[in-house]
């Protein structure tokens, strides 16, 4: 039936880059082989899901929407695959995202426009853009994604949907291609906070292949989700509500804020005095790291490489060249700059320090409050080519969620309104680690 409806929709909608008909059946097959024999099965058994397309899967196509990718099959399961695998997951395809997850629209994919299900003319946020629509169009019960500065929490703002990014370690990395590597983080989708809470018990924990992981044991996520929000107090940052926000996606959020005041909730204004320095300082580290990760695409290891050269150096050029887009060679060349022996210190060391700086705001307001309350994006979708010429005026589609990834913290983004039919997103964000408490108040909310 799930296939049925893929079928139907993926014409209008467009969020998969490839569709795994062949596996979904099998590992059907195989849950029902499970249930037969009066075996337990986990919550997740037989449930269809997304994976976006940065995420390792053995014999198939990963192809991080890039040209340099196009044919690269991967021989191993990144951890999380394995282990929703293991539960029983039914994996439906890869889905749609900005190539290498650079971007916030998905429009910069090298192969197809995924379109928002609420509006087909506008974008449906990225990068895990294919991701957030085959959810929100219901194609599939959840699907993964990745967050470097907001590419789960604002596509599914801009989907109407739930998307958390756990605290940086809480979910193995080890199978996803990386962008910045301090900032990465794997994140879910869903249509409802409870399902979030389920998929994160079974994808987070320690995982011996990657050392970023943390040891801290994984809670069961649905017992938090118990409604009472009494007594919690809830930081409201002030900077969050300041000049570029629209004033429509303002007051839903505070609304929100209001509900959750009308259960118990206490409500503080607070600063988080850093904020305005966010993006700049996001688009010095991510970049950075995206070149030397990025180093490892030469057209000898990996996917494609260049029919025609005459030496190594040229291999080197024409592959790069050729395989990657506009948008990625942009963010290899600010970061190679960056990094470059003459300009380390002026930018990338500085960009270290700024980036404490907001890390200690959160550190110091968390002192007082549980969680803090913000808009997910400054504003509801928009045209897709609308922001195509401007890089800077898509890179501040970020700013309300690129701070979350600099400190590490979690953070979720839940639906809270619409504006001209279009949804709006409000963002919860907690302390390291507590996944719990971001979950619980997300879904008092709901
Ligand atoms: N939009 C941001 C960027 O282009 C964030 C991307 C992400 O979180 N992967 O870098």
């Amino acid at each position: 039936k799930t296939l049925d409806k893929v079928k139907a929709l993926e014409s209008k909608v467009e969020s998969f880059l490839s569709i795994t008909e062949e596996i979904a059946i099998e590992k059907a097959k195989e849950v029902d082989e499970k249930i037969e024999k009066g075996e337990e099965i986990s919550p997740l058994a037989g449930i269809p899901m997304g994976i976006k397309d940065n995420i390792c899967t053995e014999g198939i196509n990963t192809t991080c929407a890039s040209k340099i990718l196009q044919n690269f099959v991967p021989p191993y399961n990144a951890t999380v695959i394995d282990r929703l695998y293991e539960s029983g997951a039914v994996p439906i395809g890869k889905t749609n995202m900005d190539e290498f997850a650079m971007g916030s629209s998905t429009e910069t994919s090298a192969f197809k426009k995924t379109k928002n299900p609420w509006d087909l003319n506008k974008v449906p946020g990225g990068s895990s853009g294919g991701s957030a629509a085959a959810v929100a169009s219901g194609q599939v019960f959840y699907a993964l994604g990745s967050d470097t500065g907001g590419s789960v929490r604002q596509p599914a703002a801009l989907t109407g949907i739930v998307g958390l990014k756990p605290t940086y370690g809480r979910i193995s990395r080890y199978g996803l291609i990386a962008f910045g590597s301090s900032l990465d983080q794997i994140g879910i989708f869903t249509r409802n906070v409870y399902d979030c809470a389920l998929v994160l018990k079974e994808i987070a924990g320690k995982d011996e292949i990657d050392g970023t992981s943390s040891p801290e044991e994984v809670p069961d996520y649905t017992k938090f989700l118990d409604g009472n929000v009494n007594g919690l107090k809830i930081g409201v940052p002030k900077e969050y509500f300041e000049q570029g926000i629209d004033e429509d996606v303002k007051k839903a959020v505070l609304d929100g804020i209001q509900k959750l005041k009308e259960l118990g909730a206490q409500v503080k204004e607070i600063s988080l005095p850093h904020t305005k320095y966010a993006v700049a300082t996001y688009y010095v580290i991510a970049p950075s790291e995206a070149s030397s990760n990025l180093a490892r695409f030469d057209g000898i290891r990996y996917g494609y490489r260049a029919e025609k050269f005459d030496s190594l150096d040229e291999l080197y050029i024409k592959t790069r060249s050729e395989g990657f887009g506009e948008e990625v060679k942009r963010r290899i060349v600010i970061g190679t700059y960056a990094l470059s022996a003459g300009y380390y210190d002026a930018y990338y060391k500085k960009a270290l320090q700024v980036r404490t700086l907001i890390k200690q705001d959160f550190e110091k307001a968390f002192e007082d409050v549980d969680v803090i309350i913000a808009p997910t994006v400054p504003n509801v979708a928009f045209n897709i080519g609308e922001k195509n010429e401007d890089p800077l005026s898509m890179y501040m589609e970020d700013v309300c969620t690129i701070p979350a990834n600099m400190a590490g913290v979690p953070a979720i983004s839940i639906p809270c309104g619409l504006k001209n039919g279009l949804p709006i997103g409000m963002q919860i964000i907690g302390k390291h680690f507590d996944e719990g408490t971001v979950l619980k108040v997300a879904h008092a909310y709901e």
